[in-house]
């Protein structure tokens, strides 16, 4: 496999002897065999060669240590990280063919960080699926390896990352064209496990599998993720006023009152402000109109007025008549544990600072997806949410006598109850 992109780059200096690489794999007549195999097949074939540096290679199995392949002590074994990518790839496409043939699975999940969500997929779903290796698909990327549809669609990119991580021109390509990118970090221990997939690579915490990972780059499959060019500021088609991309979502806790049993809707408002993905407060001032939206997906929200603040603000309403949980007090301020309601489809909208809302997409989530809920908002009290300029960014209610915005909404959610 073409592997010269890679070496363009001169290979940091091994940080381990290479001489002590357990290689869990060895090449035997051009074909991949796997010490653990042979170990439990008690066979012991000649000719076993390095996959690094092509010198010949002895397999170690006893009962205290995992099977395994290594040189002969005094051996120079000039392998290392490039050897390392260009197995990883030839592991990942042979088992991932091997899958698709057999109609296996190969399962994976997709995990973006931004978004805090997770779902889980099976690269070898599509049986009439091809694996690219080092397919051009422009100047600028030429992933690893490529899944492509039957009708030749591209799926998904996977690019194995030893040394480098994909630049940021080539991520940019990928968002562009819309190509999620599972970037794998693999270790030489790690590749016995990719045989059935990457699932446990992406779950670290549950993983045994010491060091390699998963990571999704690229262009992000969930309906609520924001991108660096959704954080602009766009000209409102309605009124030529500042707009911007907002997602709208629902989350669900109990009823703040002890009386009642009910779970209740609140509205999860995100914008990408100042380069992050903030949960806006659905009281923020400048989120006008936004009681039509909480209408229209199913949530209660009404103005109250709060003796403690001496203001009426926009708050989330059960139907036992209670306000309740986050009002423009979201994330830590409640000790509700509110969740993403994922039966609800994740919504993206342009809104304008005149109220203008257009909705984009509607879509629902995808049935294995799990998703966290921020725990940082703007638009709380004291604090702007800036969704727009410095003009429509005054606090809701301004209040001197407290310190922090965090403070604040305690003391008026406290107020309300
Ligand atoms: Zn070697
Ligand atoms: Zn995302
Ligand atoms: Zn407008
Ligand atoms: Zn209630």
């Amino acid at each position: 496999m073409d592997d010269e992109i890679h070496q363009l780059v001169t290979p940091a200096p091994n940080r381990d002897d290479v001489v002590s690489i357990r290689y869990p794999l060895a090449e035997l007549d051009g074909q991949l065999v796997w010490a653990r195999d042979l170990a439990e097949a008690t066979e012991r074939p000649k000719g076993l060669l390095c996959v690094g540096c092509n010198g010949p290679l002895a397999l170690r199995a006893g009962k205290q240590r995992r099977p395994h392949f290594a040189h002969r002590s005094s051996v120079a074994c000039t392998g290392g990280e490039t050897a390392l990518h260009r197995t990883t790839i030839r592991v990942i496409a042979e088992s991932l063919v091997s899958a698709i043939r057999l109609g296996h699975p190969y399962p994976f999940e997709l995990f973006c960080r931004d978004c805090d969500a997770s779902r889980q997929g099976d690269l070898a779903r599509d049986r009439s699926s091809v694996v690219d290796a080092n397919r051009v698909l422009s100047s600028a990327i030429r992933p690893d390896l490529l899944v492509r549809g039957s009708d030749g669609t591209p799926h998904i990119a996977i690019e194995v990352v030893v040394t480098h991580a994909p630049e940021e021109r080539a991520l940019a390509e990928f968002d562009a064209i819309g190509l999620p990118v599972l970037a794998i970090y693999p270790t030489w221990d790690a590749l016995e496990s990719m045989r059935e997939g990457l699932l446990h690579l992406s779950r670290p915490s549950a993983s045994g599998v010491s060091g390699a990972s998963v990571e999704l780059l690229g262009s992000c499959p969930f309906e609520r993720h924001l991108s660096a060019g959704d954080g602009d500021l766009r000209p409102c088609g309605q009124c030529g006023g500042p707009c911007r991309v907002v997602t709208v979502e629902v989350s669900e806790a109990p009823c703040w009152s002890a009386r009642c049993s009910r779970s209740v809707r609140v509205l999860d408002v995100y914008a990408r402000i100042g380069g992050e993905r903030v949960l806006v407060a659905a009281g923020a001032n400048d989120l006008i109109g936004v009681e039509q939206i909480a209408q229209e997906v199913g949530v209660k929200v009404m103005h109250r007025t709060s003796k403690m603040a001496g203001a009426a603000y926009l708050m989330n309403m059960c139907d036992c008549g209670a306000p309740t949980g986050d009002n423009f007090a979201y994330g830590r301020f409640g000790t509700e544990p509110y969740a993403p309601s994922l039966a609800d489809p994740a919504r993206r909208y342009e809104v304008c600072l005149n109220g203008h809302w257009q909705l984009k997409r509607i879509r629902p989530w995808h049935p294995s997806t799990r998703a966290g809920r921020s725990q940082q908002a703007k638009g709380l009290i004291g604090d702007p949410a800036r969704m727009f300029d410095d003009s429509a960014a005054d606090p809701l209610v301004t209040d001197t006598r407290f310190a922090t915005p965090s403070e604040a909404a305690r003391f008026m959610a406290w107020g309300v109850r």
